[in-house]
């Protein structure tokens, strides 16, 4: 044993890992897609574990009521407004200086992503939004690279790991005489769901442990994945409620029931080539950003979303539009939304904070 690796010894204990899978470890990059409740504990567990490279893309900063689950960060963090990724990155330096960090402060969207994945071998999910999900997918299915998804809300999570076909699984099918391809994300879910239908944790809470049990989860995959380990990745969708003790689990199947769907059959990444999800548009000069769906849901529930953001603000609201004064963080906001699902974040220029503001309040 090098002693480079002296401080992984439980870890190379364990017979599918040994010094070649810690290798395997060192010459990896991970690429973590948001560093939230998910991604600062896939980050913190990843680096513990040696993962080489880890590139960290993350738009918002450190606030008070990310300390409850996000254990990646504390108080001096929020006090110096850091942004997640560099506070991350400063976190792993402290925990494993051998861990290369990239960190990257900026909204992740079709056209960065291909640039921010550039030399990462899986993507673990830490997202907050269906858009960006199903562009995480895209990228993965068209690049052969692999994607674990995760998701907490309330006091639910979900988990799968997308294997595309032909994503570093060679050797593994080689042996096993057949493919090991996964169903992709929009095989299992189908279409995003319409604006303002999904819980977010901003509006319904979340239990810390529900997502850092998804975390883990994704990160175990992760691990298998990047040690070569692909006979032993889960293949059914993870679905747990730790409020209910519930755990069940949802066979997906094989991706050639999966015949019709768009991305890993019909090899269209409508939401990669910016055909689908939402545009930003910055309102010159009025301190607002106009965000509108490319493919026009059939109608938002202006009532419903009402509801949930009456717990958050003033509202007014019509059968035309509703508007909603947010208060968050010293900032104020006035998100106006329309039944066609476009919306206006005035307060700010950046498209960045107005996606986010949406997907956290709104849930995209
Ligand atoms: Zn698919």
């Amino acid at each position: 044993m090098t002693s480079d690796f002296a401080r992984y010894h439980r870890q190379m204990l364990l017979p599918a890992f040994g010094e070649d899978g810690q290798a395997r470890l060192r010459n990896s990059c991970v690429l973590i897609l948001g560093c939230g409740a998910l991604g600062s504990v896939a980050v913190d567990m990843l680096a513990r574990a040696g993962v080489g490279h880890i590139i960290i893309a993350d738009r918002d900063f450190v606030e008070l009521t990310n300390l409850q689950r996000q254990v990646l960060f504390d108080e001096d963090d929020v006090a110096r407004a850091l942004p997640k990724a560099i506070a991350a990155k400063q976190k792993i330096a402290k925990i494993n200086s051998a861990v290369r960090v990239t960190a990257v402060v900026d909204d992740i969207n079709h056209t960065n992503i291909e640039r921010l994945a550039s030399g990462a071998d899986v993507f673990v999910d830490g997202l907050d939004n269906w858009e960006a999900r199903y562009l995480a997918n895209d990228l993965a299915v068209k690049s052969a690279r692999p994607y674990v998804y995760g998701a907490a809300v309330g006091t639910t999570g979900m988990s799968f790991a997308v294997l595309p076909y032909g994503s570093g699984a060679a050797e593994w099918e080689t042996r096993a005489g057949g493919s090991l391809a996964t169903p992709c994300l929009r095989c299992l879910f189908g279409e995003a769901p319409p604006p303002g239908t999904s819980a977010t944790c901003d509006t319904v809470g979340v239990m810390g442990p529900a997502a850092a049990i998804v975390a883990n989860f994704q990160v175990a995959e992760t691990l298998k994945i990047l040690t070569g380990n692909f006979g032993q990745v889960r293949r059914t969708l993870l679905n747990i409620d730790l409020w209910t003790n519930e755990i069940p689990q949802l066979s997906p199947g094989k991706v050639d029931n999966h015949s019709h769907c768009p991305c890993c059959r019909e090899r269209q990444f409508d939401y990669l080539d910016g055909k689908a999800g939402s545009s930003a548009a910055v309102l010159c000069g009025r301190n607002a950003v106009q965000l509108r769906h490319r493919q026009r849901p059939d109608s938002v529930d202006l009532a419903a979303i009402a509801e949930r953001l009456s717990k958050h603000g003033e509202i007014i609201a019509s059968e035309f539009m509703l508007r909603a004064f947010i208060k968050e963080h010293g900032n104020d906001y006035e998100l106006t939304l329309f039944p066609d699902g476009r919306a206006m974040v005035k307060g700010t220029d950046d498209p960045g904070v107005a996606r986010s503001v949406y997907a956290r309040l709104v849930g995209a």
